[in-house]
């Protein structure tokens, strides 16, 4: 369990040397472990590091797990994963973020959920930058329509873009996808009404989040450099 803490703290001061390189305060950036796969003994290893992001890509496996993480306040749960419409109500109860909207549809959802459980919900628009078939996300076209929506809600609050970039071995390669995650935030925020702001950026992972930070990533998702490999 220590060579978790261990980890947690090597990816932390490679975020921190990231940011500096491109002249970012590295508190401008938070790092989401990703457990998935994970038994809760795992994530309480990283209690004593108290508050930490866990991130989570099943709605079904987060609530069979969160009951079960204590000292339940020094964790915040985000979803990370692609949500079901059928497990959205749940997602709301369980987490403290959603990165993973990519519909006006599963946004309409969501908004009608919070709106039962008095829940106020930060949520990201994940946007498909690089077009693959086998990535979720929504088209940079929806984008203008999804945030059009955003503007009239009253429960969920959207802060920004998330995106799963193609992997691809040298993460210098990867840049221009980062690069343009930023760009899209820029320009659909200069036309948002007041209120509404596209302030974080979740994108890196472990093989690629320095470069992710270099481009500005505000949120990193990690799971093997702070767990180990997955089965
Ligand atoms: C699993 C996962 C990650 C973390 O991947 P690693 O390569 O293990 O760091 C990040 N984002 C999403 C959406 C994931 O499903």
């Amino acid at each position: 369990m220590n060579s978790i803490r261990r980890n947690y703290h090597q990816v932390l001061e490679r975020m921190a040397a990231a940011a500096r390189r491109a002249g970012r305060d590295p508190a401008g950036v938070k790092l989401v472990a990703v457990a998935k796969t994970f038994p809760p003994a795992t994530v309480m290893a990283l209690a004593a590091e108290a508050p930490v992001i866990i991130g989570e890509n099943k709605v079904q496996e987060a609530e069979e797990k969160i009951p079960q993480v204590e000292p339940a306040g020094a964790f915040e749960w985000h979803m990370i994963g692609h949500l079901q419409s059928n497990k959205a109500r749940h997602a709301v109860e369980l987490f403290h973020m959603i990165h993973s909207v990519d519909s006006r549809r599963l946004l309409d959802r969501l908004e009608r959920y919070g709106g039962e459980l008095g829940k106020e919900l930060p949520v990201l628009i994940q946007v498909n930058v690089g077009g693959e078939a086998s990535k979720s996300g929504c088209e940079e076209a929806e984008l203008e329509d999804i945030l059009a929506a955003a503007a009239g809600l009253r429960w969920l609050r959207v802060r920004g873009l998330m995106t799963i970039p193609p992997f691809l071995n040298d993460p210098e390669d990867v840049r221009p996808y980062f690069r343009r995650l930023r760009r899209m935030a820029e320009i659909h925020d200069a036309r948002l009404p007041s209120g509404l702001s596209l302030t974080e950026l979740s994108m890196g992972m472990s093989h690629d989040f320095e470069v992710a930070i270099e481009e500005g990533a505000t949120l990193i998702r990690v799971g093997t450099a702070v767990f180990g490999t997955r089965d």
